[in-house]
C-alpha cells in the first residue's frame, strides 16, 4: 500500500479513484480581450487539469505574443480614450461593489471551479476565499473615491498641489496557489485607482479569473479596461512584462522568475515592477508559548493550502525545553490531518497543484531523508491517481540541510531545536527570503524583541495567516518589493504630479 506504516485519518487511497463530480461547469475558456471572449489569434489552445486525478477539465485558449498586443492595445485605449479614468471614483466604486455582490451571488459556482483547477478543500473555497475576494473587491471600492493629492508649501509665491494620476495599462502576472485572491490583490487597486489591465493567469488555473471577469463586466465594467490572457510564462507572461505600452508590471510566484521579469521590465521601458516571491518563513515557539495552541496554529501555518503558500511557516523553530512536548503533539496532529477529495466535506488537504510540484515536493522529502533528518510521519504520496502526498514532518532539523533552506511548497514540516533568543534571532534571520514570521510567547517582552529583530514583511504573534484587506502583505530580501493590499497597496498604481502655479497676488503674506 502506498499508505505507508502510518494510521492517517485521511481516506483511503481506493477512494479516490472516484473523484466526486464538481457541482459546476465550465463555460469560460477563451481569452477575454475588450471584453469579449475570442480565440488566440494562433488558434491555439492548452489543457487545463483536475489535480485529483491528472485528467483534462477543459482546453483552454493559449495567448501569445501576438494576444498579449491585442489585449495591450486594447487596455491602452480603454486608457487613453476611457471611459474607465475619466468616470468619476464615485462611478467606479459603485462597478466594484456591483461585482462583489455578484460574487456573492455566484460564490458557490465560483468556489467550485477554484476547487476543481486548484485541488483545495470545497469548504476553504466556499466558506473563506471567494467570500475573501468579494470582502477585497468592497474594501478598495471604498478607496476609489478616497484617493487625492495634498496641498504642499512653496518658498515662493506660488501654489502647489500634487496629483494622484493612475499609471496607465497595469500587467499582472499571477501564480495558482490563490488564484482568485491573486487576482483580486492585484486588479482591486488597480481598478480602484483608475488603471486599465491586461492580467496574466498561470497555467495551471485559469477558469475562476475568466469567470469573474466577465462577472466584472456584467457589474458594469466597460470593455478593454481589464483584458484576461491564459497561457504559459515564457511566452504570455514575458511578452506582458516587457512590453513597450505596459506602464507597471505586478508578479507574484517565483524568485527566479521575479528575476526574470524585473529584468525584462528594465530591459523594455523600465517599468516600475512590484514582486511578491517566495519565503521560508520561521515560526519561533518559546519556551513559555501556549504548547496545544502553538502546535495548532504551527500545523495550520504549513499545512493550509496543501502547503502551497508563499508565506507558510516552514521552519519551525521550538524552545529545547518545550521540544518534545511540541513534536509528540505536532506529529499526532499531522496523523489526524484529513486528506482526500476537495468536493468531500471535512476534508483539510486535497492535491498538490500538478506533476511538477508533486515531484519536487518528493524530492526534498527524499533530501531531508538523505540528510539525516527524522522523518516522523507522512513522507510519500497517496493513491496512484492524482497529486496527494501525506501530511509529513521531519524533526531533527538542520539549518544547513535543503528541507531547511529551499522553498518545499508541499505539505512538509521541518521542525527546529533551539536555545537561546539571540540564537533563534539570527538563525531565522539566516536566509534569503523575507516574507513572515511567527512568534509564540506570552511574554510581551520576548514578543517585542523578536517583532522587531526579524526580518520579514508581516510578523504574526500568537496567530498565523491573518490576511485582512486592510493589512499590507510583502517581503524583505529576496522575498519582494513593494507591499500588497492596505492603502499601500494604491501607491503601485498611481503616479504623482507636482503642479506649481504661479501667485499674481501672493495673498496676505
Ligand atoms: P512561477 O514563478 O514560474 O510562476 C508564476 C507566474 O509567473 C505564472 O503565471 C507563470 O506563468 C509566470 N511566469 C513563468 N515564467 C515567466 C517568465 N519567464 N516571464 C513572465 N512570467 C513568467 O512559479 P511556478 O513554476 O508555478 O512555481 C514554482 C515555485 O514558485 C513554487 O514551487 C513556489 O516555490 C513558488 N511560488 C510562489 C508563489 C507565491 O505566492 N509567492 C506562488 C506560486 C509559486
Amino acid at each position: 500500500s502506498n499508505l505507508g506504516s502510518e494510521v492517517h485519518r485521511f481516506t483511503t487511497a481506493a477512494a479516490l479513484e472516484e473523484p466526486i463530480i464538481p457541482p459546476v461547469r465550465v463555460n469560460d475558456t477563451q481569452l477575454l480581450i475588450n471584453g469579449k471572449f475570442v480565440d488566440s489569434a494562433l488558434g491555439k489552445t492548452f489543457p487545463t487539469l483536475d489535480p485529483r486525478t491528472g485528467e483534462v477539465i477543459a482546453n483552454v485558449a493559449e495567448g501569445d505574443a501576438e494576444d498579449i498586443n491585442r489585449a495591450v492595445s486594447a487596455a491602452r485605449k480603454a486608457f487613453d480614450e476611457g471611459p474607465w479614468p475619466k468616470m468619476t471614483a464615485y462611478e467606479r466604486s459603485h462597478v466594484l461593489l456591483r461585482f462583489a455582490d455578484l460574487v456573492d451571488k455566484h460564490n458557490d459556482e465560483l468556489a467550485a471551479l477554484e476547487t476543481w483547477n486548484n485541488g483545495k478543500p470545497y469548504e476553504q473555497s466556499a466558506k473563506t476565499e471567494v467570500p475573501m475576494f468579494a470582502r477585497l473587491f468592497r474594501y478598495y471600492a471604498g478607496w476609489a473615491d478616497k484617493i487625492h493629492g495634498l496641498t504642499v508649501p512653496a518658498d515662493g509665491p506660488y501654489h502647489v498641489q500634487t496629483l494622484h494620476e493612475p499609471i496607465g495599462v497595469a500587467g499582472q502576472i499571477i501564480p495558482w496557489n490563490f488564484p482568485l485572491l491573486m487576482f483580486a490583490w492585484k486588479v482591486g487597486p488597480a481598478l480602484a485607482t483608475g488603471n486599465t489591465i491586461v492580467l496574466k493567469t498561470a497555467e495551471q488555473t485559469p477558469l475562476t479569473a475568466l469567470y469573474a471577469a466577465k462577472l466584472l463586466h456584467e457589474a458594469g465594467l466597460p470593455p478593454g479596461v481589464l483584458n484576461v490572457v491564459s497561457g504559459y510564462g515564457p511566452t504570455a507572461g514575458a511578452a506582458l512584462a516587457s512590453h513597450m505600452d505596459v506602464d507597471k508590471i505586478a508578479f507574484t510566484g517565483s524568485t527566479d522568475t521575479g528575476k526574470i521579469v524585473q529584468e525584462l521590465a528594465a530591459k523594455s521601458n523600465l517599468k516600475p515592477v512590484t514582486l511578491e516571491l517566495g519565503g521560508k518563513s520561521p515560526f519561533i515557539v518559546c519556551e513559555d508559548a501556549d504548547i496545544d495552541k502553538a502546535v495548532e496554529l504551527a500545523h495550520f501555518a504549513l499545512f493550509f493550502n496543501q502547503g502551497q503558500c508563499c508565506c507558510a511557516g516552514s521552519r519551525t523553530f521550538v524552545h529545547e525545553r518545550v521540544y518534545d512536548e511540541f513534536l509528540e503533539k505536532a506529529k499526532a496532529r499531522a496523523q489526524s490531518r484529513t486528506v482526500g477529495d476537495p468536493f468531500q466535506t471535512g476534508i483539510e488537504q486535497g492535491p498538490q497543484i500538478d506533476s511538477e510540484q508533486y515531484q519536487k515536493i518528493l524530492r526534498y522529502i527524499k533530501s531531508g531523508i538523505d540528510s539525516n533528518a527524522t522523518l516522523e510521519c507522512g513522507g510519500d504520496k497517496i493513491g496512484s491517481k492524482g497529486y496527494f502526498i501525506q501530511p509529513t514532518v521531519f524533526s531533527n532539523v538542520k539549518d544547513d540541510m535543503l528541507i531547511a533552506q529551499d522553498e518545499i511548497f508541499g505539505p512538509v514540516q521541518t521542525i527546529l531545536k533551539f536555545k537561546e533568543l539571540p540564537e533563534v534571532i539570527k538563525r531565522a534571520n539566516a536566509t534569503r527570503y523575507g516574507l513572515a514570521a511567527g512568534v509564540f510567547t506570552q511574554n510581551i517582552d520576548v514578543a517585542n524583541t523578536l517583532t522587531r529583530a526579524l526580518r520579514a514583511g508581516t510578523v504574526w504573534v500568537n496567530c498565523f495567516d491573518v490576511f485582512d484587506a486592510a493589512i499590507p502583505f510583502g517581503g524583505y530580501k529576496m522575498s519582494g518589493v513593494g507591499r500588497e493590499k492596505g492603502i499601500y497597496s494604491l501607491n503601485n498604481y498611481l503616479q504623482i504630479k507636482a503642479v506649481v502655479t504661479a501667485l499674481k497676488n501672493p495673498a496676505w503674506l
